[in-house]
Order: structure tokens, then C-alpha cells, then sequence
């Protein structure tokens, strides 16, 4: 750990780990395309090029570099509220009121953050192994996070130890509850005791339902939320949109909820070219969002295929990913194994996510999931067990 030396630096921040991005982002040890980039579950289609053209022509026509960002952002919660409708399973009528934008869905965590927990008054709770960001952007604001763990196997929230988290934080009390649906990075969809306890949650709790992966789960729990006012669901452009460079994510509350956190963000968090590219992904979703189905049969045929190794555990998916762990390790002698693991499947050319415990891999091309089944089997008859 290395120590902060400049003496204006927060002290708790010298111990913090920050979120590893992905590797290709950092310039010094930029990573060549030619590596299959399979650990950040992001999309492996760019934007079609009649889409990126029609992109270009709004830059050059009608974006004025030298003006400020519309700032209200109200066509593109517009844009958004009509997906999102028309993306639930009972009927909704959001509107923009119950719509706000971020720079990326980490911005809205944080804002979430700052809004509920910030200066004391509250801790968040998360069950792991999940979504890193909200221990990570908690710490950054010396918000104290409460972990609890999961079913081994399948990966269930350990529902009474959360309760009894619950109950028993205090100074300062759980105010938020952090969940993915479904999960990253073990794939799973919240099931339905782990719904009963969310909706079981006091109205001072703020549930927090991630569903960055909705477009490959279609699951959604926006259907509930005019009758939940402590609830809001996060959304992102960067998966199945295809549009993880312009950093775009959204969530949708109650209007009340939804006032604060534009009070709490950023003026103009949203570059002009950004929301341009949201409202292109919009209106062009149907075609954007066809390359689904092929991701989940090619799910499907990584999972097939991979189970088929006696050394693995491949938990079913709802998401763009698989999460897989080693059967026969005790779990501190799995993260060595999956290490060396990680790195052999990098020096053939794949990249993955090692998580503690696990590797989250995600569903790539025809080709690039080929040479995965090719390369993990590789490696797995060169690994010591
Ligand atoms: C990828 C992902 C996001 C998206 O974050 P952005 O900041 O919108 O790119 C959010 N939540 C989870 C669980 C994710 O996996």
C-alpha cells in the first residue's frame, strides 16, 4: 500500500483501492485490439456506421461546440421514459419526472450517495461478490458499506444475515441497499425470497435495483415502482446500447426522489455529443437491440460446452456474461489458481475479470467465444490442481 505524501490528502484515502479499469483505457499499457476483450461485459458490435454517420451529421449540423450541453435534458428523458415503458412487463406511464440522467450510471451511485448517506448519516449495504462501484464511490466519500454474503451455490443473498445487518448498524443505520438484477458477476436474477425481503424493506431504506443487464435478462421490476417510493432502478447505454464511450446510464424513481438527485448532480453532466448518441440508440433500438439473441444462444452454447469440464462450476446466466469457479479448491487456493488462470487465458489473447472467487467472462462474437471454449480448455489441461 503506498502511503499519500502530500499532507492535504484525506488519511483515509491512502488505503482505498480504486476501481481497475479496463486495461485498454490506460494509455501506458494500452491494451492492442487484437486481444479478445471479454472482462468488461460491454457490447461487441460498435454502432452500425449508418448510425455513426447519422451521428457525425448531428455534429457537424446542429451541435454548437462553444454552448453549454441543454442542461434540462428533457428530450432525452423524454426518449427514455417511452423505452422504459414500453420495456415493462405491467403498464407504466413514467414520464420525465420520474427520469435522471448521469454521466455513466456510477455518476447516479454517487449521487445516490451523497444524497442519502453523505456526512454520517447513513451506511450502505451490498451482498458479495457484486458490483464494485459501490464500495468503491461509498469509501471515496468515507460512507461506511456492510457486506454480507451469498449462497455458495447459487448464489442467493444471505437474506438473514442481511436483515440482521439491518437491524443491528447503527451510527449510522443502513439507509441504502445495493442490488444487481441480475448480479454481476454471478449472473444471477434476484429470486423471488430476495424480492419478498426488498419489499419487506421500510420506507426509510432506499433499494437501490441495478439493471444494467435488463436488455439480456428482460426482467424488470419498473412495474413496481408506483408502488414503491423507496425504490429506483439503474440503467445504463453502456451494454446492450453499445454505447459504453459516450457514458450514459439513468435511473428511474418517484419524482420526489428524482428532484433531489438533480439537485445533487453535476450542472451539464452530460456532453452535447452524448446525449445525441443516447437519443440515436433510442430511436434506432430495435435494430440495435437484435443482436441479442444471438448473445444468449451463444450463452447458452459457452455454458453447454464449458460445463462439459469436470474442473468447473458455470452457474446459469441472465446476463451478457458467465461466471465460472473451480470445483475441487478450497476457496483460498482457488484465488491462486485462478490467477495463474486469468493470466494464461491472457497470454492467448483473452482478456477476463477475475473476481474474488471466480472469472466473469463475457459473451463476445461467434469467433471470440470460439476461442474462448478453445483457450480455457487449453488452459485448464496446463493448470496443477
Ligand atoms: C456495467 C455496469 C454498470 C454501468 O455503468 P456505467 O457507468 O453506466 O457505464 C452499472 N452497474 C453494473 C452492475 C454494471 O455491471
Amino acid at each position: 500500500m503506498t502511503k499519500i505524501m502530500l499532507p492535504f490528502i484525506r488519511s483515509d484515502l491512502a488505503q482505498f483501492t480504486a476501481y481497475k479499469p479496463h486495461p485498454s483505457s490506460d494509455t501506458a499499457n494500452s491494451v492492442p485490439t487484437q486481444f479478445d476483450r471479454l472482462d468488461t461485459n460491454e457490447s461487441p458490435y460498435d454502432l452500425p456506421p449508418e448510425l455513426k454517420e447519422k451521428l457525425a451529421w448531428t455534429y457537424q449540423q446542429v451541435i454548437e461546440t462553444n454552448r453549454y450541453p441543454d442542461g434540462g435534458y428533457e428530450t432525452l428523458k423524454d426518449a427514455i421514459a417511452e423505452y422504459v415503458n414500453e420495456s415493462a412487463a405491467l403498464p407504466v406511464s413514467n414520464t420525465a419526472a420520474n427520469i435522471s440522467v448521469g454521466n455513466g450510471s456510477d455518476e447516479i451511485i454517487r449521487s445516490v450517495l451523497i444524497a442519502t448517506c453523505l456526512g454520517g448519516e447513513g451506511s450502505v449495504l451490498v451482498a458479495t461478490p457484486t458490483f464494485s462501484m459501490y464500495g468503491i464511490l461509498a469509501q471515496t466519500l468515507r460512507i461506511p458499506v456492510v457486506a454480507v454474503g451469498r449462497n455458495e451455490t447459487n448464489f442467493e443473498i444471505d437474506l438473514q444475515g442481511a436483515q440482521s445487518a439491518i437491524e443491528q448498524t447503527q451510527n449510522p443505520p443502513i439507509r441504502v441497499v445495493f442490488v444487481v438484477h441480475p448480479n454481476s458477476p454471478t449472473a444471477n436474477s434476484l429470486t423471488a425470497a430476495e424480492l419478498a425481503w426488498l419489499r419487506s424493506l421500510p420506507e426509510h431504506i432506499l433499494v437501490v435495483i441495478d439493471e444494467a443487464y435488463f436488455e439480456f435478462s428482460q426482467t424488470t421490476l419498473v412495474g413496481e415502482l408506483s408502488q414503491r417510493p423507496n425504490w429506483l432502478i439503474l440503467r445504463t447505454f453502456s451494454k446492450a446500447f453499445r454505447l459504453a464511450s459516450h457514458r450514459v446510464g439513468y435511473c428511474i424513481a418517484h419524482p420526489e426522489a428524482i428532484a433531489i438527485l438533480e439537485k445533487v448532480r453535476l450542472p451539464y453532466n452530460l456532453p452535447s455529443f452524448s446525449i445525441a448518441a443516447a437519443l440515436v440508440a433510442l430511436q434506432n433500438r430495435t435494430l440495435l437491440l437484435e443482436s441479442i439473441p444471438q448473445t444468449l444462444s451463444e450463452r447458452a452454447k459457452l455454458i453447454e460446452i464449458l460445463s462439459q469440464q469436470p474442473e468447473l462450476q458455470i452457474n446459469a446466466s441472465a446476463a451478457n456474461f458467465i461466471y465460472l469457479r473451480l470445483k475441487s479448491n478450497s476457496l483460498n487456493s482457488q484465488d491462486t489458481v485462478l490467477k495463474t488462470f486469468h493470466q494464461k487465458l491472457r497470454k492467448l489473447g483473452t482478456l477476463v475479470r477475475h473476481i474474488s472467487g471466480g472469472l466473469r467472462i463475457t459473451v463476445g462474437t461467434i469467433e471470440e467465444n470460439a476461442r474462448t471454449v478453445n483457450r480455457v480448455q487449453a488452459v485448464l489441461a496446463d493448470l496443477e490442481f
